[in-house]
């Protein structure tokens, strides 16, 4: 049965699932560059970096891309903050079959 659901899952079309869904904004950092979003339907978590179409779901302690099933990588973004030696780091959820890898160089906090 848990396998016949993920098939369903994934044959949905992109647009619809993205249609059904209502993502609303999660809290962030004021350095951040990556909007996170997140809903939840039926028990099921989402989540996905705002302007981005990809969607990641949540399987136990983990996410996957619900478009291709592969387990989203997160991408350890470095930003530099003016006038010192150390750096913030946000993670990013991506893709890494569906997606670019999200530069590791994030903006600089002043
Ligand atoms: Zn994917």
């Amino acid at each position: 049965m848990g396998n016949t659901l993920l098939t369903q899952e994934r044959n949905v079309p992109l647009a619809l699932l993205t249609c059904k869904i209502n993502f609303t904004p999660l809290p962030k950092d004021q350095w951040d560059d990556y909007l996170l979003e997140g809903a939840e339907i039926d028990g099921k978590v989402y989540r996905r970096v705002a302007g981005n179409p990809t969607i990641h779901i949540k399987r136990g302690d983990y996410f996957e891309c619900v478009t291709c099933g592969t387990p989203t990588s997160r991408r350890r973004v470095q930003h530099p903050i003016k006038g010192r030696s150390d750096i913030h780091i946000e993670y990013v959820p991506y893709c890494s079959n569906c997606e670019d890898i999200p530069s590791q160089f994030g903006k600089q906090i002043n």
